[in-house]
């Protein structure tokens, strides 16, 4: 819908527009009437009331939101009246003003890019990457891409390359798209991040039915895309990849694949795009005796729905993101749930974690132009870059075993304060819970009721090791806690980046040789020296920690290598590759910076670090950062292998078929 129609849209209904109007959050509202109107009045009258990006903070006096309100309605009702299209950009300074009263803190200019991407406003594509040159259909149609993985990034991939009109096909091992939110379906599995920032800025929702979405729907929302962008046919379901191979005489990488009933089958193609995401290979583990349990047990990302809990006496191990989830869902209905804690996790409250989406703000979202894509912003920077600077540990800071430097000691007593007046009188749970780490050490997780389960009379907190596993018991230091069922909420093998599949570059060398079990590296977590046409969406050091959503990333590397394809295609080079002193460079500002952050602090176990303590998982930059690093392709970077022709490229060539 263009601006106008929207207005017409608007308009069209007085009364729900005046509902929506009572009801949407203002300072959305006021960005709105500011961009369409171009007066500046309302927003400075607001500024000093506004002191922060969720409208929990705002301050704005009933009377200043209903002279908005009016305003607001008003200039819609004329613009329909006039019928005219809504400029966009209502100019570059009235943007910045307006960008730092959205949020209530100062906003670096080069936020203004990040925002025009990310807030897709009007409907406007800014990460599609347009030819510069249309290529020959013959020499497009010769090229092919392989995507591994129907998951937010594969699928943002094959949007892109399908637009751009390169053929391509979607390996994926599931039987559907959807990829860790299709197959995590343990009870109150949702996003933590909102998910009108957790969705494609260029399909946003909405119809998002809460802040936080839970995995149906999510799951709902990515099968839309899907059949929205006509990708489904171009998706082969049931198969793994188990092995991709370059070949240097040829610059082709040959695929192979293996389906359900064990048939294994070679595709061959120019680009390889590895899209397998990093939370899917369950780690569970080795206990004794846990052969000899005689109940089900089954990890979170493998729930098994055809067991009821009800009255049962469930044994959860691990207390990380899925623990807090599913704990709390199944704690009413269970006999009896022993959680097994090794070392605990921080926890924030959100105020509107639990909220739905009120009726008018839906309402505003789809008809209200602007109003969705200045929540995506404040939604964008609240979630994320305004924080980072926080996660930063100040080496003349006193106390840096507990906190990092005086914000995050601040953070630290706001939360133990939450916490303390969670659990009430249960005092005796404190040195339990409360970590003895900095805040954001592991990930920083919303709190789903935790502490209020941790009071049920059905709940017991056990933290000394697992020691073994018993017929119907886990014990633990010497204690036997009786149990029907085991929870795994233990986490995955994420280091293991790309594992189990083996990718086997130039000379014959595997990632695995290069990487070891657990320490991967590449050039803007994308390409590897030894490795050409090869690309990772979620690769190494790309997992953001501070905050921010996935699928921002996903979406800047699904945009960097579209920017790669194209180079190749339009210089007609068979082949690109990362040179090798530009990786290593890369990689050592990457351990530089993330030296300094709390993911590193000596006293935190997480996920984010291998065997040796380096941390793989994490990027250590802010999102814009990572947004400018990764808009433009530096030609410089790489090694072109020159020459492909139709005939080479077309030797064997993958066939896309429709399904
Ligand atoms: P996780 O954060 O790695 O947590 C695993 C838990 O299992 C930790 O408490 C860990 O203890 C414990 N554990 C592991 N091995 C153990 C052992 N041998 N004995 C006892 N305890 C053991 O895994 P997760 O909860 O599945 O979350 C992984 C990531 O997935 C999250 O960080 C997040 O990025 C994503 N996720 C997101 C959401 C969401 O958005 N709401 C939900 C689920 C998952 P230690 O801490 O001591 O290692």
């Amino acid at each position: 819908m263009n601006t106008l129609e929207q207005v017409r849209a608007a308009t069209s209904d007085p009364a729900a527009l005046r509902a929506a109007l009572a009801e949407a959050d203002i300072v959305p509202l006021l960005m709105s009437l500011t961009q369409i109107t171009g007066r500046t009045d309302l927003l400075d009258q607001a500024q000093p009331y506004i002191k922060g990006a969720w409208n929990f903070l705002q301050e704005i006096p009933e009377s200043l939101q209903a002279d908005i309100r009016a305003a607001l309605a008003h200039a819609l009702e004329e613009a329909a009246a006039a019928g005219r299209q809504i400029p966009v950009d209502p100019g570059t300074d009235t943007f910045e003003r307006m960008m730092e009263v959205a949020v209530g803190q100062p906003v670096p200019e080069s936020y203004r890019a990040v925002l025009l991407e990310e807030a897709s406003f009007a409907g406007t594509d800014h990460r599609s990457v347009p030819w510069r040159k249309q290529p020959d259909p013959a020499e497009l149609g010769s090229f092919k891409a392989v995507v591994i993985g129907a998951g937010f990034s594969g699928i943002a991939m094959a949007i892109r390359l399908q637009e751009a009109g390169i053929p391509y096909v979607v390996i994926e091992k599931n039987a559907d798209t959807g990829g860790t939110w299709l197959e995590n379906v343990y009870p109150g599995c949702g996003v933590d991040t909102p998910c009108h920032f957790f969705s494609y800025s260029f399909a946003p929702n909405a119809d998002w039915s809460s802040f936080f979405a839970k995995q149906d729907e999510i799951l709902r929302y990515i099968h839309a895309c899907v059949e929205r962008y006509g990708i489904r046919r171009n998706i082969r379901f049931s198969e793994e990849v188990v092995r991709a191979q370059y070949d240097e005489s040829s610059a082709v990488w040959s695929v192979t694949t293996r389906s359900r009933d064990g048939r294994e089958e070679t595709l061959r193609a120019n680009v390889v795009v590895s899209a397998v995401g990093a939370l899917n290979r369950p780690s569970i583990p080795t206990i004794p005796g846990l052969e000899s349990f005689d109940g089900p047990a089954f990890h979170t990302a493998a729930w098994d729905k055809t067991v009821d809990l009800t009255g049962k006496r469930v044994a959860m191990i691990g207390t990380g993101a899925s623990g807090m989830q599913a704990g709390p869902s199944i704690a009413p209905a269970v006999e009896k749930l022993t959680i097994f804690q090794r070392s605990p996790h921080w926890a924030i409250r959100h105020p509107l974690y639990h909220a739905e989406v009120a009726p008018g703000v839906r309402w505003a979202m789809r008809h209200v132009p602007f109003y969705a894509s200045w929540f995506r912003f404040q939604l964008f920077w609240a979630a994320s870059d305004g924080f980072h600077p926080t996660l930063r540990m100040d080496p003349d800071w006193p106390h840096p075993e507990r906190s990092l430097n005086a914000a995050n000691d601040k953070l630290r007593q706001d939360l133990v304060a939450y916490v303390t007046s969670e659990l009430g009188d249960r005092t005796d749970l404190l040195p339990k819970v409360i970590p003895n780490y900095p805040p954001f050490g592991k990930r920083m997780l919303r709190d789903n009721h935790w502490y209020k389960m941790l009071r049920r009379p059905n709940v017991e907190l056990v933290t000394g090791t697992v020691e073994r596993i018993e017929a119907d018991a886990v014990v633990s230091d010497g204690v036997r806690h009786p149990a029907d069922v085991i929870v795994f909420a233990t986490g995955f093998q994420a280091a293991r980046m790309l594992w189990p599949m083996e990718i086997v570059g130039k000379s014959g060398t595997t990632l695995r040789d290069v990487w070891g079990d657990d320490n991967p590296r590449a050039h803007l977590g994308m390409t590897m020296p030894g490795f050409p046409n090869f690309f990772m969406i979620y690769g190494p050091n790309t997992n953001l920690a501070h905050g921010g959503s996935a699928i921002f990333h996903s979406e800047c590397q699904a945009r960097y290598i579209m920017l790669a394809i194209r180079e190749l295609i339009e210089t007609r080079s068979r082949s690109m590759e990362v040179k090798e002193q530009t990786f290593e460079a890369y990689n050592d500002r990457v351990d530089d910076a993330l030296r300094e952050m709390v993911w590193s602090h000596p006293g935190v176990t997480n996920w984010y670090k291998n065997k040796s303590g380096r941390v793989v998982m994490n990027s250590p930059w802010r999102l814009a950062d990572y947004r400018n690093m990764t808009a433009e392709l530096a030609r410089e970077d790489y090694l072109f292998g020159a020459g492909a022709t139709n005939q080479e490229r077309n030797s064997g060539m993958i066939e896309v078929t429709a399904a």
